[in-house]
């Protein structure tokens, strides 16, 4: 297992991929893809049970180890987040492999009698994905387990912030993988840059907004369609009506459980009332305690920051003199280990620093409103975030909160398990994303959904050809109209 400096030493010695090298890439795979060899069911399916493979408990201690030495996280963590839903999509794409590829038969209309239709699911072709470091596992192979399923070809480029496992990762994938027509490029800004250069039939790209408009303007060139998973500020409603003690484990679970607040569905920032929020305060205190113990800073079960840059960030998000006195639990940190405790702020000001960006970390602001449906605007006055919670009992609440929140995806009384059903899309709307994946949004993100019509030689109406008639108007009214008895009229001349 090489450490990360290792690894950055390893990548800097390698050869540099530039947009010559990626070029040639999309070249050789452009021909693979062209001679069908993605196409077939057997190269699809061999290929998913290769993944499946490569997520055997054979690898598990390798990837948990990467994921340890980028990340700190915790090996429960990885197993459950990154490794099990990852082979749960696998085992779900193989098993609905065969029905996802079938076309679909639809309805034809009067006007193209006789007729039948398709809609037919064929692959766009050579693919990039371009993948973040919080996940960076999860977020690479599962957009991978769609493009194949579709029978594209694939180039994967992950996050060289996460080092160990973008190495792991090209090594897996050349292992087990078909490299004719799935590979991997590591590097970081020029080597994604060389790969945006090129003509790709759609590009799948997880990380910030920033870099996404990039991806966007690239793409844009070449008219090439994109996926864009992002972030946003994901807020949580808490309501006094509620079990708080399973509430608030809830709350900690898709916050710092979830790589201590560095992922894209965390609980970004609790709006709730005045009068509720100090007892709400006092029970994240008691379960963050149980969990972490008197000291978070030691614990083995929260992970780090990634790096010294987001730590600095996080830090200057504390920093802000606007958030003085409002930190009531945490605020711990430790440089030399890139370690911050989980923190919660009381009554941030909406026009701090916390509250104008993402956080993605372990800081947890609480926002407080009079009465809870004033959140409703304090979230809707934002940009649309990539997913919104509400705790409640009350079912008019709930009802009020699933019409007027637009979010990438909503979990009423819980956090982050929207992300683990694969029958729900999985992507943001407005600032937090365009299109969405997962289950069989998965293979539709990565097919196209080609429009079939079949025609015998019968049937060829005159209506269609000049000389356009008076009768041939009326019948054509007749038929726009959709009446029979309409159209026989018209037939015979009597309307
Ligand atoms: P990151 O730094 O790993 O960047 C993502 C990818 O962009 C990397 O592969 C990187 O090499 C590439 N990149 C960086 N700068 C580039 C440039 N100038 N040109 C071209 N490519 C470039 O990850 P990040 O952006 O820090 O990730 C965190 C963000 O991602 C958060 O906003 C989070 O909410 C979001 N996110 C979203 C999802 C989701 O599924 N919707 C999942 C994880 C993270």
């Amino acid at each position: 297992m090489l450490s990360s400096t290792e690894v950055h030493e390893k990548q800097n010695k390698k050869e540099s991929f530039n947009a010559e090298a990626a070029s040639l890439l999309v070249k050789n795979l452009t021909a693979t893809f062209a001679s069908g060899k993605t196409r077939s069911y057997e190269w699809r399916a061999s290929q998913l049970k290769a993944l499946t493979k490569l997520l055997s408990d054979a690898h598990e201690q390798q990837i948990v180890d990467a994921l340890y030495s980028d990340l700190s996280k915790p090996p429960l963590e990885t197993v459950a987040y990154e490794i099990a839903m990852l082979k749960n999509s696998c085992k779900g794409a193989l098993k609905e492999l065969k029905r996802w590829m079938t076309s679909e038969k639809v309805k034809t209309s009067i006007s193209t009698f006789p007729s039948t239709a398709e809609i037919v699911s064929e692959p766009l072709g050579v693919v990039l994905i371009i993948s973040a470091w919080n996940y960076p596992f999860l977020l690479s192979l599962e957009p991978i387990i769609g493009a194949i399923a579709a029978g594209n070809a694939v180039v994967l480029k992950p996050s060289e912030v996460a080092p160990a496992t973008s190495s792991l990762l090209a090594k897996l994938l050349g292992e087990y993988l078909d490299n004719s027509c799935i590979r991997v490029v590591e590097g970081a800004v020029d080597e994604t840059s060389a790969l945006l250069q090129q003509k790709w039939d759609k590009i799948f790209y997880t990380g910030n907004g920033r870099v996404a408009r990039i991806v966007m303007a690239a793409a844009a060139k070449h008219l090439t369609p994109v996926v864009l998973e992002l972030g946003g500020k994901s807020p949580a409603v808490v309501d006094s009506n509620i079990d708080l003690k399973v509430a608030t484990r809830r709350i900690i679970a898709g916050k710092w459980c979830c790589n201590n607040g560095q992922a894209c569905i965390s609980p970004d920032y609790i709006i709730t009332t005045k009068d509720y929020a100090p007892k709400l305060v006092d029970a994240l205190k008691t379960e963050l305690e149980k969990f972490y113990g008197k000291n978070p800073l030691e614990s083995k079960d929260l992970s780090r920051i990634v790096n010294s840059n987001h730590f600095g960030r996080l830090t200057k998000l504390l920093d802000d003199e606007k958030l003085s006195g409002k930190i009531v639990f945490g605020g711990e940190k430790d440089e030399s280990k890139l370690m911050i405790s989980p923190t919660i702020l009381l009554d941030v000001p909406r026009n701090s620093l916390m509250m104008r960006e993402e956080i993605f970390g372990p800081l947890l602001p609480i926002i407080t409103v009079d009465k809870l449906e004033e959140s409703f605007d304090v979230i809707n006055s934002g940009t649309k975030p990539l997913a919104a919670y509400l705790f409640t009992t009350n079912n008019k609440l709930k009802e009020q909160f699933v019409m007027n929140i637009s979010a990438g995806g909503l979990v009423i009384n819980d956090t982050a398990l929207h992300l683990a059903i694969n029958t729900l899309p999985f992507g943001g709307v407005g600032e937090s994303g365009i299109g969405a994946y997962h289950g069989k949004f998965s293979f539709d993100a990565f097919s196209h959904k080609k429009a079939v019509l079949y025609r015998s030689f019968f049937g060829d109406a005159a209506i269609r050809y000049p000389p356009y008639t008076n009768t041939k108007m009326r019948l054509l009214k007749a038929l726009i109209g959709g009446g029979l008895l309409g159209i026989i009229r018209a037939l015979f001349g009597l309307s």
